[in-house]
């Protein structure tokens, strides 16, 4: 098994969360004998646009999500600084407090653009990368990867890969769980189109989450 203290985030915007982050990760967290990860929202995400939304709303909704999977917490460290969010230096500042080598996870889409990311070969020598399927693309070949693993409903991690993967860094897990096809920009534009039909059925956000936005005004109008 993995030790449990090695620190697991998931960084994104999440404007709003949906169940393509949730869903996939749940399943990547059992294959990998994860039992709590840290939902990391970005300040000032250096790959988008500014966001029409307070950080409060969105800290709000990650709270809810968290209520519905008590596994997920909200890790605050990036919200609470005023520059841009950038990966590398989140995790050197979980370095200076954590022996263990931590997991980062991301989408598929995101791993593709790795390579456009801050000092993105200090990230590789920082942490491990877990991949969460999206579009079912074969993953980018980057030689400064130093293994990669694949995990899914076929095929169960190793013990030798699990204790390479709590020792080494640089490794990255390619998760192969079915994807849910969502995005927090497909939701955002159905609310300003005030298209409800599979918001209110909690078919791709959890109902929850759908009822604070409703509740909130989220999203409607030309907000996003
Ligand atoms: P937006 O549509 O606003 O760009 P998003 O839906 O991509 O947002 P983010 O919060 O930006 O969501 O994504 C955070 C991380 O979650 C990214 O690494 C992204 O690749 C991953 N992710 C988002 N949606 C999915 C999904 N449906 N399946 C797998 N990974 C996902």
């Amino acid at each position: 098994m993995t030790n449990p203290q090695n620190m697991t985030l998931f960084g994104g915007t999440f404007n709003p969360p949906h169940w393509g982050h949730i869903k996939p990760l749940k399943q990547a967290m059992q294959a990998l004998d994860i039992l709590k990860v840290g939902l990391l929202p970005c300040n000032i995400p250096p790959h988008k646009k500014a966001l029409k939304i307070s950080n409060q709303h969105r800290l709000a909704m990650l709270e809810i999500v968290c209520k519905l999977e008590p596994s997920l917490y909200v890790e605050h460290m990036e919200l609470e600084k005023s520059e841009m969010s950038f990966t590398v230096n989140t995790l050197q500042k979980l370095k200076k407090n954590n022996q263990q080598t931590p997991y980062f996870v991301m989408g598929t889409d995101s791993f593709q653009s790795l390579e456009t990311w801050h000092r993105w070969q200090e990230i590789l020598q920082l942490c491990n990368i877990i991949v969460l399927n999206r579009n079912n693309q074969p993953l980018k070949r980057l030689p400064e990867v130093t293994q990669y693993i694949s995990c899914g409903p076929h095929h169960a991690v190793s013990l030798t890969d699990k204790q390479a993967l709590s020792t080494k860094s640089g490794i990255v897990v390619s998760c192969h769980f079915p994807s849910v096809a969502v995005s927090s920009t497909l939701i955002r534009e159905k609310i300003e189109k005030k298209d409800y039909r599979q918001l209110e059925t909690g078919e791709i956000l959890p109902l929850e989450v759908f009822r604070y936005i409703k509740q909130h005004q989220l999203y409607e109008q030309n907000q996003s």
